[in-house]
C-alpha cells in the first residue's frame, strides 16, 4: 500500500492546482492496481474549459482511454480527492473501474441543492433502434 501514499500525494498536487485555478480542488490518478504504474492524472477544470462534464475523475477517465486506446478500462482503479458525485459514479461504471479510493467524502453526491430536472418519456411507439442495435448484435455474436 504504499503506492497509495505516492498516489494519494499526485492527487494532492493536482487539487492544489484545480485551486490554484480558481477550480473546485478535486484531482484524480488512475492506475493499474497489478502494475502499480499510473495510467493518467486529472485536476477539475469545469470553470476554465466550461464544461460541466470537465470533473477530474471524467477528465481522467477520458485520458486513460485515450491513452490505452479503448473505451473501458477494466480492472484499473481510481483514486480521487473527494468522493465522485453521480454523474462520474456512472461514468466510473461505463468505464469498468474497479476499484475507487476517495480522500474525503462528499456531502452532496446527489446535488440536492441544484434546482431538479424532470425527466418524461415522450408518447413514441416507433421503431426503437436502440432495441434493433443490442438485437443485431446478438444475432453477430
Ligand atoms: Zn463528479
Amino acid at each position: 500500500m504504499n503506492k497509495l501514499a505516492n498516489f494519494i500525494k499526485i492527487v494532492l498536487r493536482q487539487s492544489h492546482k484545480a485551486l490554484e485555478k480558481r477550480e473546485i480542488p478535486v484531482g484524480s490518478v488512475i492506475f493499474d492496481p497489478t502494475t502499480g504504474k499510473i495510467v493518467a492524472k486529472a485536476h477539475n477544470r469545469e470553470l476554465s474549459l466550461k464544461d460541466p462534464f470537465a470533473h477530474s475523475e471524467i477528465l481522467c477517465i477520458r485520458k486513460a482511454c485515450k491513452k490505452l486506446n479503448q473505451k473501458r478500462l477494466d480492472g484499473l482503479s481510481l483514486i480521487s480527492y473527494l468522493e465522485p458525485c453521480d454523474m462520474c459514479r456512472e461514468v466510473i461504471k461505463s468505464a469498468r473501474i474497479k476499484k475507487v479510493y476517495f480522500l474525503f467524502k462528499n456531502k452532496n453526491p446527489k446535488r440536492k441543492t441544484v434546482a431538479k430536472t424532470q425527466y418524461k418519456k415522450v408518447l413514441f411507439e416507433e421503431e426503437n433502434l436502440i432495441k434493433e442495435f443490442f438485437k443485431m448484435r446478438r444475432a453477430n455474436n
